[in-house]
């Protein structure tokens, strides 16, 4: 079965952190045939190079196709919270990027000796210094990085949390957070990794009949009853927010934002005013929203005060979960904002935090921060189809009804093809 001509680039990028050295190798055609893509596929990868504890980022057949919310790349890596093998799910234009930048997989091995960051365009792969990056706050690191480079188009990127080694670090996609709750920041400071560069270009030829065969499902979802085109707050909905919250939520302007080519946006830019106790004045901030649990964690311990807590916690690239964990009950607004800096300049150790259930190991095999909001099963079954495709997984538990078939008939149309991509991916699942 030959399905992803159209679908891949066939390159894995291999980077040595202790060498500074890199290159570009074929993807193997038998490993895409029998592992499809994605989380699968970087499973695969991991195993081959286990003994330089890599970090692997992949991309899945679908990541930056016609399908829907078809936006994703998957990092895979020995979690420090959790002791195992995590895939963390990347959104927004990260996976596209990655494709469109020329490679599909993305092996970093060992650990540099100084901190470095990685610029990835048209295949070829730089090792950048990024001392100058150290301890600077991500919206000001992103600044300095979109003067030296041309046209970054998707930068993950760690932030002073992760350059001091604090437990609760997480990766910042752009200066929109993420959903890493494994420690994928913390592991790559451990590498001195601070980043990753994607310049993409203008995509790939997909085949024919893809674009119809999208507005078919996309018209297919806006005629069904349940889908509500209502951005981070519905998503807030459906994993259950208390009413004394949903008023906080009400009284800020929303405006919807989605990842690429995703037709039901979950994720807002937020516009808020706050009393800035640190220079007692009043303003008007934006921010944009992703990670629903992380949002929920902190709403839950500080109330109204979660807007300007939350954007502390994107500056200094710190997950809102450990945050909340953390943070007192009571207390002022100055006090928080102070514990959040402080916070990330303390190191610890990376380990287990969680507000209310301990993770279940499903949970934890996807890095803990996708809701909860499907039966476990079918969560189970939605989470790594998408993780393997190349397609969000938060798009694929709110709507179930998209089957598994309306998937792979972007990849063929041949009955025969699509019984063997089904079979495939149920062996990868049930073992
Ligand atoms: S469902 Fe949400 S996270 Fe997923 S692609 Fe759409 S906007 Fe992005």
């Amino acid at each position: 079965m030959k399905l992803f001509d159209n679908f891949y680039n066939m390159k894995v990028g291999i980077v040595d952190l202790t060498q500074l050295s890199s290159e570009v190798i074929p993807l193997d055609e038998q490993i895409v045939a029998e592992k499809i893509g994605g989380a699968a596929v970087n499973e695969d990868l991991f195993k081959q190079y286990e003994d330089d504890t890599p970090l692997i980022i992949g991309v899945g057949p679908l990541t930056g196709s016609f399908a829907p919310a078809s936006c994703l790349a998957v990092a895979t890596f020995l979690s420090p919270r959790f002791g195992g093998l995590c895939h963390v799910p990347l959104m927004l234009r990260a996976g596209p990027e990655m494709k469109f930048s020329g490679i599909d997989f993305l092996v970093i091995k060992g650990a540099a000796s100084s901190p470095r960051i990685l610029h990835i365009d048209k295949g070829a792969i730089r090792i950048l210094s990024a001392e100058h990056l150290i301890g600077v706050d991500i919206p000001e690191a992103l600044q300095t990085l979109k003067k030296e480079m041309t046209h970054p188009r998707s930068i993950l990127l760690t932030g002073p949390a992760a350059d001091n080694g604090a437990p609760g670090a997480s990766v910042s996609t752009g200066f929109n957070g993420s959903l890493d709750k494994a420690g994928l920041a913390f592991l790559m400071a451990s590498k001195n990794l601070k980043g990753v560069i994607f310049n993409g270009t203008d995509g790939l030829p997909f085949a024919e009949g893809n674009l119809k065969h999208n507005e078919t499902i996309e018209r297919n979802l806006s005629a069904d009853e349940g889908h509500k085109n209502d951005g981070f707050p519905s998503m807030l909905d459906k994993i259950g927010i208390e009413e004394n919250l949903k008023g906080i939520i009400r009284k800020a302007k929303w405006r919807n934002m989605a990842c690429y080519h995703c037709p039901s946006p979950c994720m807002s830019s937020v516009k808020f005013k706050w009393l800035d106790p640190r220079k007692n004045s009043r303003i008007e901030d934006n921010l944009f929203l992703s990670d629903h649990l992380g949002f929920l964690a902190l709403a839950k311990k500080r109330g109204k005060d979660v807007f300007p807590l939350s954007e502390s916690c994107h500056r200094f690239g710190l997950d809102p979960v450990a945050v909340a964990e953390k943070l007192p009950e009571s207390g002022s607004l100055l006090e928080s904002l102070n514990a959040i800096e402080e916070m990330s300049v303390t190191p610890g150790k990376s380990e287990p935090h969680h507000i209310g259930e301990v993770p279940r190991e499903m949970h934890k095999l996807f890095g803990d921060a996708i809701p909860p909001i499907l039966p476990d099963e079918l969560w189970k079954e939605r989470v790594w189809l998408s993780m393997i495709l190349g397609v969000c997984p938060i798009f694929l538990i709110r709507f179930p009804q998209i089957s598994e078939f309306d998937l792979y008939k972007f990849l063929t149309k041949n009955e025969d093809d699509l019984n063997i991509l089904k079979e495939r991916i149920r062996f990868i699942l049930e073992n």
